[in-house]
């Protein structure tokens, strides 16, 4: 289970954060380190001495330009914010997310994507609507924004317990539907704006939150591989009856 969560800092700027998280998460016996547009070296005196002999997972974690591709290939990503947002989302606790896991990581592909914010600024709204839930730290409300490594370090403590106690568990039933992957999910969106604009149901100078309502309507729905086939063979009908195809 451990090593189908992987984590995801976004925009970070402090070497030394990024050498915490690394720490944190081999405590945990998390290695799976992905850093979308860092801000600062990854590898530097002060990221390989606050790793404290984790630097291995600084010199594995793997670079992207965007969050969509760092989580591509994941079946479930939860953003981890420090504030509450204008369109309201699933919300977690880290338990409840953590009970979640040893479900989520049974699926035959299931990879989880813990995704976490800039130092000055956090995660943007557009990034959290790429999430299926947000996971909020139960903080002081007047002080609630955690250092990036001890956010982390709440998560992965998190994660581990839920696998720990999965070890005595009885084994739970087999899954066999696989889920849609991030990726799967984008295109499907992707395809659903542009059939929405031709049947001029959808006008992107007035958006309205429509396809973030959307988003979080076919999150929450956490649809399979057969029936997102069946989705977008639908928008292919609606394009080609509109003469839009
Ligand atoms: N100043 C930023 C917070 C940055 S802290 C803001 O106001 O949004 C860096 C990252 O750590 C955040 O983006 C988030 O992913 C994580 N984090 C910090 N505190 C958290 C909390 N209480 N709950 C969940 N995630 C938190």
């Amino acid at each position: 289970m451990l090593e189908r969560i992987r984590i995801v800092l976004i925009g970070t700027s402090h070497p030394g954060n990024i050498g915490g998280v690394a720490r944190a998460m081999h405590n945990m016996g998390l290695a799976d380190l992905a850093l979308v547009a860092p801000r600062c070296e990854v590898i530097t005196q002060d990221s390989i001495s606050r790793a404290s002999g984790a630097d291995h997972l600084l010199h594995q974690a793997s670079v992207y330009a965007t969050l969509e591709e760092a989580v591509a290939d994941c079946t479930l990503a939860v953003g981890a914010s420090a504030r509450s947002r204008t369109l309201p989302w699933p919300m977690l606790t880290p338990r409840e997310l953590a009970d979640r896991l040893p479900n989520e990581c049974q699926a035959a592909g299931s990879r989880v994507a813990l995704v976490f914010g800039r130092e000055d600024s956090g995660l943007t709204n557009a990034e959290l609507q790429r999430c299926h839930a947000h996971v909020h730290i139960p903080t002081n409300a007047d002080f609630s924004s955690l250092n990036l490594a001890a956010a982390v370090q709440v998560l992965a403590y998190e994660c581990r317990m839920a696998w720990l106690s999965q070890q005595d568990a009885a084994p739970a039933p087999a899954v066999d539907d696989e889920l849609v992957t991030h990726e799967e999910l984008e295109r499907y969106f992707e395809h659903l704006e542009r059939t929405l604009i031709a049947i001029e149901f959808h006008d992107p100078a007035q958006p309205r939150q429509l396809m973030a309502r959307l988003r979080r309507l076919y999150l929450r729905a956490r649809p399979e591989k057969m029936e997102m086939n069946i989705l977008r063979g639908i928008l292919s009908a609606t394009e080609k009856a509109a003469g839009k195809p």
